[in-house]
Formats: structure tokens, C-alpha cells, sequence
């Protein structure tokens, strides 16, 4: 199938989050959670897995138990990357942690190494960071950093390729800084590093903060100088529209909360190629597409898209992060369609 697209080279804009500090904003109570100092073990490496085990840490990039991608990589993978890319304009919440918790972090990376039996590493950072006059180091402590260019959606397998051959382990920049914590501190993952911005941000920041608590008490905790008429939680482009910001949780993949006021007339943007509609129809459409033919009057293209299976669900505009309106553009393309056989059947039955 034809490509339109190749995704488009994002000039980051994190400030002014990015050079912040990053605030604790934490339940006190989930917090003071420490680990049982005895943890039954053969080895440093088993002592580890069954630290991140207990400290229930969750790999913000992946969702995934850190315990269990640590047990898949036990003794062999010949690198640990820590990924510190934030490919989302706005969102610095991982890259952040190469500033704030340098230590943490190399220390998480030492532990991981330990885990796999290796010795190399690197932390890899978006390259495309334009408008920040904090620089990011080239290496923290011993690790370096590696630079990751590229369009977007950010082409990892292209990244992860060019590391080389051979198992990688590859694990969120804030699931390191907590294994630190839980290894050295015996602290149980209560918190998320989250990016709070977007222009109805009074001070955008990287918070610190503690999960279950709602999207609105952490949007509250920043300010909003003017009410938002929509809210992503993850990344403007990536991210999921909030309905209810006041009975949303934190989860262990929060990474960013941003709060926009938008005109109706401001809303058309540009597709920008997540798949996300295409990930979401539960007819197996490509909505992508047929809204472009059909915006383009192409509608003789529209034959292979099957737009006449759309149920009208409206899932694939919900999901848009660029708020396209698909599903009437796959609505119009399924008239089109009906008519079209319609058409048909009446010229074969004339024939
Ligand atoms: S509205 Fe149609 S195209 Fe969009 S998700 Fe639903 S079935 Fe798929
Ligand atoms: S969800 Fe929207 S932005 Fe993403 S591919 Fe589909 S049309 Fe494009």
C-alpha cells in the first residue's frame, strides 16, 4: 500500500518545563512505602529482579513489569539503553531525568547491566531539542548519550537497528530512577515523572506525582490560566483525549498531562500519521486514507477502503489527535460507495 507521508521532523518545544526542576507533588502517605530489607536470593542479579518485583515498577514506555523484561534479559543482553526520548512536542518527563536525577538513573543503568551481564550502555535522547538553553550532557557520570534523529512517529525498530545485532535491554528513563530508589532506598514505585503544559498552563513543569491522583488535581497543582476545552493525557499527538479530568487517573504510563483551548475553527490540522485511527476501527478501516481522498473529491480511489463496512461509531475521530473528522469523511465515502453499487446493479440489470 502507498505511503502519503514519511512523518514530519519535530522541532521540540519543552520550555519551559524542561529546564525546571522537577516538583514533588505526592501522597504522603503511598510515599513513606518502603520494601522489606530481606530479600531471599541467589544472586545480585536474582536480588535485583526480585527487588523491582516487590517495588512493583512498571516501565513507563511499555507499560510492562520491569521484573519481568529484567528476568527475559537475565545473562544476555549485550547492551541496557535507557530511553530518554520524548518525541511529543511539550513532553521533557524522561529527558528530564538525564537533568534532575543523573544519579538515579546511572545507578538503575549499573543495576540493569548487572541483571544482563553486560557492560555497555547508553542513554539515547531526541536529537531534535531546538529551543532549550539547558543543554543535554553527553554523557551522565559514565554513560553516554546518544543522540537519536529521525521524523515522527519516531522510528524506534530504525534506532534500536542501528544500536547492532543481539539482544537489547531497553527500559524508560523513570522505571531506572525508581529501581535506583527501590535497590538503595527500599522505596515501593508510588510515583510517575509527568510533563503538566499546554497554553492553558499557568506554570508548566515536570512534576513528580503520586498515581490515583486525578488529571484536575494535577492540572490544579499547576494553575490553569484559562479554562481548556481539551485535555491529552500522554502527548499531543500520541496521547488519549480526557473526557472527565476530574475522575482520571495517573497510571504507571502517564508521562505527560496538557491542557489546550482551542477554537473550532483552529481544529483542522494536519494528519500526522500515528495509525492510531487505523489501530482503532473496529471494522479494520483505514481512516487516514479514505478522509484524504474524500477531502480530495478522489473518490474513485475509495474502491479497495471497503468505507461501506463503517458502523458510524465515531471511534477513529475520538481517537484523532489531530482531530480530524473522520468518521464523517468515512461516512461520506460509504454513501458514495452504496450509491456507487447501486449504480452498478442497475446498470447490469439494464445490460
Ligand atoms: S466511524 Fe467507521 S471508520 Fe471510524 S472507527 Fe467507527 S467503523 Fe471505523
Ligand atoms: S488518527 Fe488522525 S492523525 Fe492519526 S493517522 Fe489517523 S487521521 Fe492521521
Amino acid at each position: 500500500m502507498p505511503m502519503f507521508h514519511r512523518g514530519i521532523v519535530l522541532a521540540q518545544h519543552k520550555e519551559p518545563a524542561f529546564s525546571k526542576p522537577v516538583i514533588r507533588f505526592v501522597n504522603p502517605q503511598t510515599d513513606s512505602y518502603r520494601l522489606d530489607r530481606k530479600i531471599p536470593a541467589k544472586s545480585e542479579a536474582e536480588a535485583v529482579i526480585e527487588i523491582a518485583r516487590r517495588a512493583r515498577i512498571v516501565d513507563e514506555r511499555d507499560g510492562r513489569l520491569l521484573a519481568r523484561k529484567l528476568e527475559k534479559a537475565l545473562l544476555k543482553a549485550y547492551i541496557v539503553i535507557a530511553d530518554a526520548v520524548d518525541d511529543e512536542p511539550y513532553v521533557s518527563s524522561r529527558v528530564a531525568m538525564i537533568l534532575q536525577f543523573p544519579n538515579e538513573l546511572t545507578d538503575g543503568i549499573d543495576l540493569c547491566c548487572r541483571v544482563a551481564g553486560c557492560e555497555r550502555s547508553a542513554i539515547m535522547a531526541y536529537k531534535m531539542v531546538t529551543d532549550i538553553e539547558t543543554r543535554v550532557p553527553r554523557r551522565v557520570n559514565r554513560v553516554k548519550v546518544v543522540r537519536q534523529r529521525g521524523g515522527y512517529p519516531a522510528d524506534r525498530a530504525e534506532r534500536m537497528r542501528r544500536l547492532g545485532p543481539g539482544q537489547k535491554l531497553v527500559v524508560g528513563a523513570g522505571a531506572l530512577v525508581h529501581l535506583a530508589r527501590a535497590v538503595y532506598d527500599q522505596k515501593v514505585q508510588t510515583t510517575v515523572f509527568v510533563t503538566v503544559a499546554g497554553d492553558c498552563v499557568a506554570g508548566p513543569v515536570n512534576l513528580e506525582v503520586s498515581l490515583g491522583m486525578t488529571v484536575m488535581q494535577v492540572l490544579e497543582r499547576c494553575g490553569l490560566a484559562q479554562e481548556p476545552t481539551r485535555v491529552v493525557c500522554g502527548g499531543s499527538m500520541t496521547g488519549m483525549s480526557v473526557i472527565d479530568p476530574d475522575n482520571t487517573l495517573i497510571t504507571f504510563t502517564t508521562r505527560a498531562i496538557l491542557a489546550f483551548r482551542e477554537n473550532a475553527r483552529d481544529r483542522h490540522y494536519t494528519c500526522i500519521g500515528c495509525g492510531h485511527c487505523e489501530q482503532v476501527c473496529p471494522e479494520g478501516l483505514n481512516p487516514m486514507y479514505i478522509h484524504r481522498f474524500v477531502e480530495n473529491s478522489y473518490y474513485a480511489n475509495l474502491k479497495p477502503f471497503d468505507a461501506h463496512l463503517c458502523t458510524g461509531c465515531g471511534t477513529c475521530s475520538y481517537i484523532c489527535p489531530s482531530r480530524l473528522e473522520l468518521a464523517s469523511s468515512v461516512l461520506k465515502a460509504k454513501e458514495y460507495a452504496e450509491s456507487w453499487f447501486i449504480r452498478r446493479e442497475e446498470e447490469d440489470d439494464e445490460a
